[in-house]
């Protein structure tokens, strides 16, 4: 297991566009430690809880991230499960014209929230970590984890994005108190 520090602003990895991988690089030792690691630091993320991570965010200009997706158990309504996608060279080969506003965080960007607008629905492509090509149709909150994620792929933080205030954790906090929502961020 390799937990490993989580790159911050204002580092420039950050804001450069990531290389794609190889054919040849997919299976590669080199690759199978990038996505082992982006797995393990997300998920020991948990105050905020990682939602998703992309290379640039442990250091490594690669076109490869990875995002989860939270469900209810169904034989225990109180207990979330996680299921977690691997996605080299995703690509949004469609998305809705229909968007949404929704809080975003994100864990190179510490305590900032704000609403980012996002297409509804997408459809993508990329290759999981056996390099066999998958394909993704998602809408809410995977969608927009995705679309975060492959703006950090392609140099852009959220907060680029931002539409209206800016907030802190606390701020955020204060008005999801009765909401009781968990603060989930890529
Ligand atoms: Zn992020």
């Amino acid at each position: 297991m390799s937990v490993v520090p989580i790159v911050t602003i204002p580092n420039e990895i950050l804001n450069k566009p990531t290389e794609k991988v190889g054919v040849a690089e997919v299976t590669s030792g080199e690759i199978k430690q990038l996505i082992q690691n982006l797995l393990d630091t997300v998920l020991a993320a948990k105050d905020p809880i990682g939602a998703g991570l992309a290379a640039p965010q442990i250091g490594v200009s690669k076109r490869v991230c990875v995002v989860r997706r939270f469900y209810q158990n169904p034989e225990n309504p109180d207990e979330d499960l996680t299921k977690e996608y691997v996605l080299i060279n995703p690509k949004i080969i469609s998305s809705s014209d229909e968007t949404v506003l929704g809080i975003e965080g994100c864990l190179s960007v510490p305590d900032t929230y704000g609403n980012v607008e996002r297409a509804k629905k997408i459809k993508i492509k990329a290759l999981n970590e056996k390099g066999e090509p998958i394909r993704m149709s998602e809408s809410g909150f995977m969608a927009r984890v995705i679309q975060h994620e492959i703006d950090h792929l392609d140099g852009i933080l959220f907060t680029t994005k931002i539409t209206g205030k800016t907030y802190t954790e606390a701020e955020l906090d204060e008005i999801n108190k009765e909401k009781e929502a968990e603060l989930v961020e890529g």
